[in-house]
Order: structure tokens, then C-alpha cells, then sequence
């Protein structure tokens, strides 16, 4: 859509930062000189990927931690520009508001504090609640959910959902691989859906405090939008901007194998160095460590996209000018690329999924 490129970049410059608009144009030619020329991967504009990453990966978005200023911050932004791409809110105003309490760890600072593992407890800057229990209290938080699909045209009523938690860590923290990444790569792959319809539908699902252990993707299954069994298939990205051997995982094919041949046939692009593992009991299941989780459990089928851990994760330094940003254009057009197959193939997916 090269004719309304200039437009849309003025539209999203307007939303952007000043300040970040210098090193994200540089990096955005960067990753453009890297592009490949194939017809079968989606066009996904660079532009709105890396300044969307750009701002929610800035200061001024005070780690977006769920039911704080910068959490809410983020998912202004984020529903500001949905409404500029045009995409249909799933709910009024995009937004799935609910109130969850997540488990506070004990510390010697108010400050966050991650505990290894996902999903983190963490210490908060938001209301509490103490509790009996001499080891943990329990943070009360007002958390939303953004909700956008884009109707499906042979099969309106049937749902893709393609997630990514935008909320981290508080103050103090950028999370810019974790997950400004996927956040900004699910917003930009809705503009190309919106001007490239699917077949199915696809609802976008940007979802609060999954820091806190996947709260607003258990939100989502409580107030359900759409019937249950139409949801066939969820796409999760989480930290998909770097990795020192142009690695990206796909995960979720040791339990569902229809997806199989559809993640080989964009393996065999090589956007990236598309790896398959961390999905079978044992050793690194990421299985429950991310927005898929609630999915699985109801036995929905998932790919879950992203990177394995490196020394900046939940660490302040996960920060904006760490991004590689060939690798991160690339692990989106992948991600895209899937999506796209999976659209033009969901019945194979959806008799896999009934089966179960
Ligand atoms: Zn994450």
C-alpha cells in the first residue's frame, strides 16, 4: 500500500515522541534494506511497527505496569491508534476492563522485583492488599484488555486470535523485547489484515498484566466475547525483537500438528532462523508461561512466537536501542506469514482442534 505509506507515517508520527523518532527512522531503513522481496509474505508496514514499538518502549510509558498511569498510558495509545487503522472494536471502546489480585512477593523495596520465572510475582507501585499469609500479599488490580477484530469473509464467524500482553513491569523498566516487541508487530499485522481481509476472522487481543501471571488472558475467557468454539486457533507473540543467533521459536507443535506443515512451509522462507521445541513436558515448556496458557487449557490450538531468554530479561536493561531491527521486522513477517497460511488452511486446524 505504497500509496498511503506517507499519510499513515504522518498519522503515526503525530502519535509518536519526538525524541524517538531519530533512532527508529534509522533503524526502520535499516530493516528495509534487509526486507525480502517474497509474494507470500505479507506487507507489513515498518513504519507503524518500530514507531509503535518506539513509543511504548520509551520512558515516558513507566514500564506499563497493569492498573498503574503507565499501563493506562500504553492502552490510550494503543486504542488511539486502532482507531486510526480503522479495525472494528470487538467491544465498546476496544476495551475489556476486569479486577484481578495478583500475588505480591515479600521484599526489602517497594521497587519491582521479578522473581525468576514466568509468570513473575512481583512487588508493585499500585494498591495492595495484605493478607494472612506471612509470604505474600496480594496487589488489587484494575486491569483492560483491547479487543479489535477484522471480520472474516468466507467465514465471519469463525475466530483466529492474535495475542500479546503490552503491560511489564512498573517504573524502572522499558520492556522493550518484553513485550513492546509483540505488542507494536500485533498492531502493525491488524493494519494488514484490515486492507488485506481474511477469510476468517481475527480478533487482535492486547492483553494487560500477564506479568502477574496471565491475568488478562484468564480476563478474557471469563467475559468470553465471542462462543468458545469458534475460537480455532490463538497466534501469541511475546519478546520477538532479538537474538544473537537469529533464532525465533515457534512453539505449541509437539501437541497440535496440524500447524505443522504450515510453520515448515514459512521455516523454508528464511525470514529467520524459525526453530520448533520448548512446547513438550520436560525441560524449558514454555507452554504455561505465557498469554497461550489459557488457551491450551481449554484445548485451543496455539503457536506461540519468541525468542528464548537472554541476559536483559525482566532486567531494566531490556531497552529500545537493544532491538535488532532486521531480526524483529523478520520474526513479524513470520509470524504474519502464519497467520496468513493458517487463515487459508483453518480447516485443517479446526478438525484438530474439534478432535480434542
Ligand atoms: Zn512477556
Amino acid at each position: 500500500m505504497p500509496c498511503q505509506s506517507n499519510e499513515r507515517t504522518r498519522r503515526v508520527i503525530s502519535h509518536a515522541i519526538g525524541a524517538l523518532l531519530l533512532p527508529w527512522s534509522l533503524a526502520v531503513s535499516q530493516a528495509a534494506t534487509a526486507a525480502p522481496a517474497k509474494s507470500s509474505v505479507p506487507s507489513v508496514d515498518q513504519d507503524l511497527l518500530f514507531i509503535s514499538f518506539g513509543v511504548l518502549a520509551a520512558d515516558s510509558m513507566e514500564g506499563r505496569l497493569a492498573g498503574a498511569p503507565g499501563g493506562a498510558r500504553a492502552r490510550k495509545y494503543l486504542a488511539s491508534m486502532l482507531e486510526q487503522i480503522g479495525v472494528e472494536p470487538l467491544v465498546k471502546g476496544f476495551t475489556m476492563q476486569f479486577s484481578a489480585r495478583s500475588r505480591v512477593k515479600e521484599g526489602p523495596t517497594s521497587s519491582p522485583v521479578a522473581t525468576q520465572g514466568r509468570p513473575g510475582f512481583m512487588g508493585g507501585v499500585g494498591r495492595q492488599t495484605h493478607t494472612k499469609d506471612s509470604t505474600a500479599n496480594f496487589r488489587g488490580i484494575d486491569g483492560a484488555n483491547l479487543l479489535a477484530v477484522v471480520r472474516g469473509t468466507e467465514h465471519p464467524q469463525r475466530y483466529i486470535v492474535v495475542s500479546a500482553h503490552y503491560d511489564h513491569l512498573g517504573p524502572g523498566f522499558n520492556g522493550a523485547d518484553d513485550n513492546a516487541s509483540g505488542t507494536a508487530a500485533i498492531l502493525a499485522i491488524s493494519e494488514w489484515a484490515h486492507a488485506h481481509p481474511p477469510q476468517n476472522s481475527i480478533i487482535f487481543a492486547f492483553f494487560d498484566a500477564e506479568e502477574e501471571g496471565l491475568l488478562g488472558s484468564r480476563a478474557f475467557f471469563d467475559k468470553l466475547p465471542v462462543p468458545i468454539d469458534s475460537i480455532i486457533l490463538d497466534v501469541n507473540l511475546d519478546m520477538v525483537s532479538r537474538n544473537e543467533n537469529g533464532e525465533l521459536y515457534a512453539a505449541g507443535t509437539f501437541k497440535w500438528h496440524a500447524e505443522r506443515p504450515m510453520l515448515d512451509s514459512v521455516a523454508a522462507l528464511h525470514l529467520v532462523n524459525l526453530r520448533f521445541g520448548h512446547d513438550s513436558p520436560g525441560v524449558a515448556d514454555w507452554s504455561r508461561r505465557s498469554d497461550m496458557a489459557p488457551f491450551d487449557e481449554r484445548h485451543i490450538p496455539f503457536v506461540h512466537f519468541g525468542v528464548e531468554e537472554h541476559p536483559d530479561y525482566h532486567r531494566p536493561s531490556d531497552r529500545p536501542e537493544k532491538v535488532q531491527p532486521a531480526f524483529f521486522y523478520h520474526s513479524v513477517l513470520t509470524a504474519a506469514a502464519f497467520i496468513h497460511l493458517a487463515d487459508a488452511s483453518l480447516d485443517i486446524i479446526a478438525k484438530e482442534r474439534h478432535s480434542k
